[in-house]
């Protein structure tokens, strides 16, 4: 055993608060982190980076000339010019045949658009969409309507008004079968700071090698953000408690991210801060959900198939149970893997039922210490291996197929 369980659930007992991007709470977290690393001996450092973000001053919708349902509108979304009205229609999936049958009107739709069906719905000419949130059988004062974001990969394609529902209100909307609606949204775009928390811990006898070893810590509306990813910050937190007493052969840059939940940004800034640098970066090891009772534990590989294997051999040789994936991670993993650096992350979780991510119900009593300290225990074999290896095994080489995923996955456009 090397990492411990009853430490790793107080710093996440700690950090069991919503804490937002740029929020003073992200901030507190923050400095929960800075704190504990001080106690090792570590001067963290804050890199500051920043967020466009926005406010929305006014989201209103109702059938036109009837009900009016609580409604949440998208930061950064188009305002509309006072209250507009529009055609409405279900775009039940973003196809030919929905799309044709979308034009000039107001949609509601199933599936969060990404920028692909988002530049969709601009070709469609819809007059603005509306997402839905949590499930049919909510009760209203047990769950909450977010706000989000419409993100800068979809406001550079073009803008419209967009607005969030509860599913139970958009049954609702349905069956009153509405030939048009009516909504207003008022937005105002501003800039805020966030920052990742940085420890460099020196190679003794290679130092110009260097290990990313990252975990997210801040969380979205609502959600306590224990599970998802207070959990991952004890877990790498227990890697640097590790090699604390334990000189690395090789260096770490241990990160804790903000703003990974506005879509890997934290990581975003890192890669973009560091580019420059990364021939040097061997590997890139991450730590996104864990801690939960119910579930079980995962690693993803985003590089060589070979490190999948050896994760495998490694897991059996010390008995730890985990499902192995070659593939890309919805975490600060991948904009390391895009900047061609071999990228892991360790998580522990559980299937439908078992964990509500990104809600309330992201809370302390679903985890435990020995879900906290089984995955902990395996990261700390996984890398004072590699950390300290006489050859770097890992091939710096990431495999077409998955560089086509990360680029899939960040929607990047195809050079011609
Ligand atoms: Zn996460």
């Amino acid at each position: 055993m090397y990492a411990d369980g009853k430490r790793m659930y107080d710093l996440v007992s700690r950090m069991g608060f919503v804490r937002v991007s740029g929020s003073p709470e992200e901030e507190k977290a923050a400095a929960i982190l800075m704190e504990e690393a001080k106690k090792l001996g570590f001067e963290a450092e804050k890199m500051p980076f920043e967020v466009e973000d926005g406010t929305v001053l006014k989201a209103q919708f109702r059938i036109t000339g009837g009900k009016e349902y609580t409604v949440t509108g998208y930061k950064c979304a188009k305002s509309t010019d006072g209250e507009e009205t529009a055609p409405f229609f279900y775009l039940e999936q973003f196809d030919d045949v929905c799309l044709q049958k979308a034009k000039g009107k107001f949609v509601l739709v199933n599936e969060r658009p990404n920028p692909e069906t988002y530049q969709k719905l601009l070709d469609a000419g819809v007059k603005g969409f509306m997402t839905m949130g949590g499930t049919v059988i909510d009760e209203e004062d047990k769950t909450d309507l977010d706000t989000r974001k419409l993100r800068k990969n979809m406001t550079d394609l073009g803008l419209l008004p967009a607005f969030h529902i509860r599913m139970t209100d958009a049954l609702d909307l349905l069956k009153q079968k509405p030939e048009t609606v009516s909504f207003t949204l008022e937005t105002k775009n501003h800039v805020h700071i966030s920052h990742n928390v940085l420890v460099t811990v020196k190679g003794t006898d290679f130092p110009d090698e260097i290990i990313d070893i990252g975990a997210h810590y801040d969380s979205v509306e609502f959600s306590y953000g224990v599970w998802d990813n207070a959990a991952g910050c004890a877990t790498i937190m227990e890697l640097l408690h590790y090699f604390k007493e334990n000189p690395p052969r090789r260096t770490l840059n241990f990160i804790w991210f903000g703003s990974e939940e506005l879509g890997l940004l934290g990581s975003k800034a890192y890669t973009a801060k560091y580019k420059d640098e990364f021939d040097r970066h061997v590997l890139m090891i991450n730590a996104d959900v864990g801690g939960s009772i119910l579930g079980r534990n995962q690693a993803v590989v985003t590089a060589d198939q070979s490190l999948c294997n050896y994760v495998e051999y490694l897991s059996k040789e010390v008995g730890y149970s985990t499902a192995i994936r070659h593939d890309v991670m919805s975490s600060d993993s991948t904009p390391f893997a895009d900047c061609g650096v071999p990228a892991i992350s360790f998580a522990r979780g559980g299937g439908q039922g078992m964990g509500f991510m990104h809600t309330r119900y992201d809370m302390i009593s679903l985890i435990s210490e020995e879900g906290l300290q089984v995955v902990a225990d395996f990261a700390v074999e996984f890398a004072k291996r590699l950390v300290n290896a006489e050859v770097f095994p890992v091939p710096k080489k990431i495999p077409d197929e998955i560089v086509e995923k990360v680029d899939r996955y960040l929607f990047k456009k195809k050079e011609n």
